[in-house]
């Protein structure tokens, strides 16, 4: 039943199945029983005039035609019927299709009016209602959990508004086959997590009789959608465990030690510990590592790196270290020169810039194993970049490259390497199951001590005199100052006006030579950034004004204040990561929000969260919230797309519930081969089937 293509669904058709398709995506009966209501009304219950009001998000009411007529001009022209309750009159209204209407409507009928009520020239009425004859058959429909379903312009002009989908799911699930439609959750599971059966979920979400029916249909539904992508991902999971080895990276020998009992600056924190045991674990355990290594900006993920990177040159093998953008893999490779000191093993930096004659030099020492470690940028992924046993490949601040250039790199040998993915972009839990399912993670969940929490302010750009006065004060101190301006593509042309104007003005507040400015964006070449960038991070100059280009890895521990202008443009992890900025040294540190006078609900529940707390996990909560799964980085191609009812931003609990149930299952059944898990197997192929299907039609 649920594979029957849509055409042949009573009540549907081959025009109608066009507009299914194309409009909603409906291709079988099993998508239709899929579109779910995106609300219930009630319609046992009648209105009277007296209880209107234009909050209400809709209203009933029973009564006659007293009158209808088109008035207005031409664009302007509207049918207005005079309906009469026995409460009182109120004007319904049709802009469109209203000749149509016009025809429709008898006079003298006893009808049901429901719509939204809106006020007009002080006036109530109700525009676009729905209109039905109160008659036997809307008496046997009559429920006080009537589904709403969302349609379409097209949908409604072959007759599938909401009323006209309802008719046909209703007709689907009174077919004797309905109840035929085969379970896809273990009973076991079903009864430990209180779920009730696909069947009834099924009719239950569509036609509740009471509120427990229509939790019980979505606890259901939203925790089947979470079960499965779970599987999806574990399996994943176990069958690369299973098929691919990895290097065992035995022994703990000569660079590490040597590094950790001479020269680590200083005591790690508990979670970097915690960290490099789980990934020493993973090291040693004769699998490939997949690890995500999760940690708030300037929580110390580059010492793990290193760490981890010395562990493979104690087994022999070589290490390289990925990272985003040219300043941060060099700051990269002068903090490794700085920890290590004279290391004797070889180190080399590759990016974009090096020259040609090293660059080869370079590649030849790759290639017979003299330099241990490498980084670098893009510049990495080349093919023409070879090793000769490439043990252990670092991504830094994973978000900035594709899931493609990730596999490359793994590509590099023909034995994968250990993979470890550090990121600074906290994502909520219920997301990093979901996008990061597959990897196994760490968090480093703790700052190294001592660090003064920073202090975020939010002022209006009306207040910019006292602001350039803090800024002074600071510079006095003896501290640096990052101001930062939006830049978002559309309007590239217009934020470099306002970055460049905002240097003016400051060139006037801050005059040379008393004050230094550097200033850094996009539309410079790579030697003028680097030579603005070391300016700053010498000390030469106090004030760095930048594009975000900043925004990643950057360590400058004198920097002590960061102001953002237009601050409501950015977004909330944009904003937590270039506050990250600062606050690396030992003094307090600040943050300084600079926004227009008005603004939206949005922007000021960002500006609040970005004054209230400094936790990136929070903040991630938040943002999910704000901007919905759908719109975080990475979510497209990740599935989550594919959750009809479930929202990552609310079903935290069920994902977890989910979860557990998805690793209990096949920690008992791993290749699914019990008869009870048979219903899981057949489901994950048919949700296979109809990926191929809608690949092939995409
Ligand atoms: P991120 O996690 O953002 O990459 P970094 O690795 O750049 O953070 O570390 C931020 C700063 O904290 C660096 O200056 C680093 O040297 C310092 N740091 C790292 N670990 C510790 C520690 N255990 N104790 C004190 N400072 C540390
Ligand atoms: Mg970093």
């Amino acid at each position: 039943m649920l594979d029957l293509p849509i055409e042949y669904v009573k009540g549907v058709g081959p025009q109608r199945a066009e507009v299914l398709k194309s409009e909603l995506g409906i291709f079988t009966c099993g998508d239709l029983l899929q579109h779910y209501p995106f609300r219930y009304v009630d319609r046992t219950h009648f209105n009277t005039i007296s209880e209107i009001n234009e909050d209400l998000p809709y209203v009933q009411l029973k009564g006659q035609v007293k009158s209808l007529e088109i008035v207005g001009q031409k664009n302007a022209k509207r049918l207005v019927v005079l309906f009469s309750t026995s409460s009182g009159m109120i004007e319904l209204v049709w802009f469109k299709g209203y000749h149509w209407m016009a025809q429709k409507i008898k006079m003298g009928t006893e009808y049901v009016v429901l719509g939204k009520v809106n006020v007009f020239n002080g006036k109530y009425s109700i525009p676009h209602p729905d209109l039905d004859e109160l008659n036997e058959e809307f008496v046997k429909n009559q429920s006080a959990f009537q589904p709403v379903y969302s349609s379409s312009e097209k949908l409604k002009y072959k007759g599938l508004d909401s009323e006209g989908i309802r008719k046909i799911i209703r007709g689907v699930i009174g077919q004797s086959g309905f109840e035929q439609i085969a379970e896809t959750i273990p009973l076991s599971v079903r009864k430990a997590n209180q779920l009730i059966s696909t069947v009834d979920a099924i009719r239950k979400i569509h036609f509740p009789q009471s509120n427990v029916d229509v939790n019980a249909a979505g606890l259901r539904i939203k925790f089947e959608e979470l079960f499965f992508v779970q599987i999806r991902l574990l399996r994943l999971h176990h069958n690369r465990a299973k098929t691919i080895n990895g290097y065992v990276f035995s022994k703990v020998g000569a660079a590490f030690n040597d590094f950790y009992n001479h020269h680590l600056p200083y005591t790690l924190t508990n979670a970097q510990k915690k960290v490099l045991k789980e990934i020493r674990v993973d090291l040693g355990s004769g699998k490939q590592m997949n690890r995500l290594l999760q940690g708030d900006v300037g929580s110390g993920k580059t010492l793990v790196a290193l760490m981890s990177m010395l562990l493979a040159i104690d087994n022999g093998y070589q290490a390289c270290l990925m990272a985003p953008t040219e300043i941060l893999a060099q700051q990269h490779f002068a903090s490794f020169k700085d920890f290590l000191k004279e290391p004797d093993f070889e180190m080399a930096l590759l990016t974009g810039s090096t020259k040609t004659k090293e660059r080869r030099i370079i590649h030849q020492k790759l290639l017979n194993n003299e330099i241990k470690i490498l980084i670098g940028t893009h510049a990495l992924i080349e093919d023409i970049v070879q090793f000769q046993n490439l043990g252990l490949v670092v991504i830094d601040e994973q978000h900035r490259f594709g899931v493609e250039q990730r596999a490359k790199l793994g590509r590099k040998n023909t034995y994968p390497p250990h993979v470890l993915i550090m990121t600074a972009t906290p994502i909520p839990r219920t997301l990093a199951m979901t996008f990061y399912g597959d990897l196994d993670t760490s968090v480093i969940d703790e700052l190294p001590p001592g660090r003064k929490a920073i202090k975020t302010l939010h002022y209006f750009e009306t207040q910019r005199l006292r602001v350039n006065g803090f800024i002074k004060e600071q510079i006095k101190l003896g501290r640096q100052v990052y101001i930062v301006y939006p830049l978002i593509q559309e309007s590239e042309k217009m934020d470099y006006q306002n970055l460049q104007q905002g240097y003016d003005n400051l060139l006037k507040e801050f005059e040379p030579p008393q004050y230094q400015i550097s200033i850094v964006h996009g539309k410079l070449s790579n030697e003028q950034k680097e030579f603005e960038m070391k300016r700053f991070v010498n000390g030469e100059t106090q004030l760095m004004v930048a594009t975000t280009v900043i925004e990643v890895g950057v360590n400058v521990p004198n920097a002590s204040v960061m102001v953002i202008e237009s601050a409501e443009r950015f977004g909330l992890s944009q904003l937590h990561q270039l506050r990250g900025r600062v606050g690396r040294g030992a003094e307090q540190s600040y943050c300084i929000l600079l926004t227009g006078y008005k603004l939206g609900a949005d922007s000021r529940l960002r500006m609040e969260t970005m004054v209230r707390t400094n936790d990136g996990f929070e903040i991630s909560e938040v943002d999910l919230k704000l901007r919905g799964p759908g719109n975080i980085e990475g979510t497209q191609q990740s599935g989550v797309t594919d959750l009809k009812l479930a929202n990552l931003a609310k079903d935290g609990d069920i994902l977890q519930l989910a979860r557990k149930a998805a690793q209990d299952l096949l920690n008992e059944d791993e290749e699914l081969i019990m008869e009870e898990n048979q219903c899981v197997l057949k489901h994950l192929e048919s949700q296979q089937k109809n990926r191929t299907n809608w690949s092939k039609i995409g």
